[in-house]
């Protein structure tokens, strides 16, 4: 007998989607985009079309495991969840006992996972007084610490008023592979006769559907968003009124900044001809109902704040913040006022030691006072994804360190676990939604009941919880309890929902009221002169020069590392399904003719990136997608699936100006035949 389900999106993108998952028994048989949701529309990405196969995947580990073979070796036996729990508890209280609480760390992300299931363990960890992670860092913490500097704690535009724009800007963000929702908002609009330009290094899907594409340099964002803005002023296309009342050092900017950067010299940065800079401006001074699609591979470079900043300032040069159909999106999630705090920070001291998530090998290898003794890893796969993944594999080869890993499958850092636990999918739980890239919300059940022995995170939360002592309520609560309290003390359009409403399993949208983007900073303004950088030391006004670090290292190295989402794998969260990883294909480097002529490599050749802090073997492609002096590197692929090693390796743990954020894109490498043995696993 097959029912229908309403469920939930759960993988880290912005488009939150709504779901029909059938069910027949404990299997799902199909699922695709709930038609009722006006967001989705009736469909679900190419990947998550296949995701009942993830969920059913022969690579799910089925019981809890305990390490028979060195760190890393990946050999196991199955235990009962009685006695990993009870090994657990065991080492935890020795430890803690010993060196206190903050000798523990969980380390705790968001893959797969809505609120309620990717905060509850790091709310466990929050009451239990361990060491903190400052999470995201990986990711995106640079893009909200910069957003919030310049506009406050709000969200962006949303993106149902594209339908109004009309001009559409997409800097920096493969909306076709990562935002594909967006992406059919932004069609429709083309078949309308509105211009889509794309800004990005790579000619990837979204290049290639927009009316024009700018390849610009890898890194030279803040550049470009200058050098705009300086034509713009020079040619009186700027609305000074509206400058005047909404932003905070416009003037200073001007004579300070934006004067320094002539087309002449962006194009020298940014690669781009100076007529194409020219047309770009006229392009985006001719209309307010410009929609601006700001991307956050930008911000992961050294001067990543900078860019951010810059960019998103230029919807207030034109007034384009103050229309509907204008703006800047980037992420929707500050204009919701929940309380997430029941979940987030149930209890717990004050402070505690903070360590941040890019930089979990150096915690692993040199904190003292006391050392990490203990590690926790949930919905994330830091052996792969991490900067600097050796000093990660070898803060985890530590024979003293007893780590737990709570995984779907056995991802390369369950490798090192002393204890691996089997997790639920999102589709095994129930749990409750926000978008970041839409204004929607929603409740969303368990669809089909845990395969094997794989629990929850929140009922591994909860069991610890007991375990450890703790008496929160929220670790008694089932997720249909929880999430009203995210509505106690919330603020703005969600204040006034009742969380009642969600029980039906259906989207409700939560989009701020009014037209115009508001702003959130102390002043009240978009705020170009930063009062709160000038007293950390930096640059207080967006500024466009490249990081003279940076500089070094490209006269020493020939190419520049572009990592970007694989369109099948995104991330190892897919890995489980073989339809995917064959749509992927192999793990690639793409490289432009000439830098592929330059070193007598060949399409299908096995191939070493490297640089002083190591190497990785891919597979070269060669194209001309993106232009000369870049190695191209999609998708991030387990270690088994490479030639060797994982492209992390090559990535050093040096962060941000601003938001303590990794900085994948600034790395500097070469390229050569790949003369090594292959698929050497690292700590083997
Ligand atoms: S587009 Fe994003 S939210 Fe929608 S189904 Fe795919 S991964 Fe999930």
């Amino acid at each position: 007998m097959t029912k229908t389900i309403r469920a939930t999106c759960a993988h880290d993108c912005p488009d939150m989607c709504s779901l029909l998952v059938e069910v027949d028994g404990d299997r799902i048989l199909k699922i695709q985009g709930d038609p009722e949701e006006p967001f989705t529309d009736g469909f679900a990405c190419a990947k998550v079309n296949r995701d009942h196969e993830v969920v059913h995947s022969p690579m799910r580990v089925k019981t809890p495991l305990r390490r028979t073979g060195p760190k890393g070796s990946g050999r196991f036996e199955p235990i009962t969840w009685d006695a990993a729990l009870d090994e657990i508890e065991t080492r935890w209280k020795a430890i803690i006992k010993q060196h206190g609480p903050e000798a523990l760390l969980g380390y705790c992300y968001s893959s797969h996972q809505g609120q309620i299931n990717r905060h509850l363990p790091n709310g466990f960890f929050h009451a239990l007084g361990t060491s903190r992670l400052i999470a995201g860092t990986v990711c995106d913490s640079c893009v909200d610490v910069a957003w919030d500097l310049t506009l406050g704690g709000v969200g962006c535009a949303d993106p149902d008023t594209i339908d109004e724009s009309e001009l559409i800007v997409i800097w920096g963000c493969d909306v076709k592979s990562v935002n594909v929702h967006l992406w059919q908002k932004i069609e429709r609009r083309q078949r309308a006769g509105v211009k889509v330009v794309m800004i990005d290094p790579h000619r990837n899907r979204t290049a290639q559907g927009a009316d024009w594409h700018l390849p610009i340099n890898v890194g030279t964002d803040a550049a470009l968003a200058i050098g705009i803005v300086h034509v713009l002023v020079r040619d009186g296309k700027t609305d000074e009124a509206y400058l005047a009342k909404h932003t905070l050092g416009w003037e200073q900017w001007k004579r300070e900044v934006i004067a320094k950067f002539p087309p002449a010299r962006v194009a020298e940065i940014t690669g781009l001809p100076v007529a194409d800079i020219e047309r770009l401006a006229a392009m985006y001074g001719a209309t307010k109902k410009s929609f601006l699609r700001i991307g956050w591979g930008m911000t992961r470079v050294l001067r990543g704040g900078q860019a951010m900043r810059a960019v998103a300032v230029l919807p207030a040069v034109t007034g384009a913040y103050g229309v509907r159909g204008g703006g800047a999106m980037s992420v929707t999630a500050g204009s919701m006022g929940f309380n997430f705090a029941p979940v987030r920070k149930p209890s717990g001291p004050a402070q505690a030691r903070q360590v941040n998530h890019s930089r979990l090998g150096e915690a692993l290898l040199t904190l003292k006072d006391p050392p990490i003794q203990a590690l926790f890893i949930a919905s994330n796969n830091p052996a792969v994804t991490n900067p600097d993944i050796q000093a990660v594999r070898k803060g985890l080869s530590r024979e003293d360190l007893f780590t737990v890993v709570h995984d779907p499958v056995m991802t390369d850092t369950a490798r090192y676990a002393d204890i691996v636990l089997p997790a639920t999918t999102y589709l095994e739980t129930s749990d409750f939604f926000r978008g970041y890239g839409t204004y929607y919300m929603q409740f969303s059940p368990v669809a089909v009941a845990p395969q094997g022995e794989a629990w929850s995170n929140v009922r591994l939360a909860q069991e610890l919880a007991r375990r450890m002592g703790l008496t929160d309520e929220v670790f008694r609560l089932p997720p249909e309890k929880i999430f009203p309290k995210f509505f106690e003390g919330a603020t703005g359009v969600v204040a006034r929902i009742d969380p009642k409403r969600l029980l039906d399993h259906r989207a409700i949208k939560v989009a701020p009221e009014g037209v115009g983007q508001a702003f959130g900073t102390p002043s009240g303004k978009l705020e170009i002169y930063s009062e709160a950088l000038a007293r950390q030391g930096l640059p207080p006004m967006p500024v466009g020069e490249p990081d003279p670090r940076e500089l070094e290292d490209a006269k020493r190295w020939p190419l520049r590392l572009l990592t970007t989402p694989g369109y099948f794998q995104a991330h190892t969260a897919y890995v489980g399904s073989e339809f995917l990883r064959k749509r992927e294909g192999e793990p690639l480097c793409v490289l432009h003719p000439n830098d592929a002529a330059k070193r007598g490599l060949h399409a299908g050749d096995k191939v070493r990136l490297f640089n002083d802090r190591g190497e990785a073997g891919l597979v070269l492609k060669v194209s001309d997608e993106i232009r000369e002096g870049v190695a191209l590197v999609p998708g991030q692929r387990p270690e088994a699936e490479t030639v060797h090693g994982g492209i992390n390796n090559l990535c050093s743990d040096a962060l941000t100006d601003i938001g303590a954020q990794a900085t994948y894109q600034s790395t500097f490498l070469d390229v050569e035949k790949w003369s090594g043995p292959a698929r050497v696993a690292a700590a083997e």
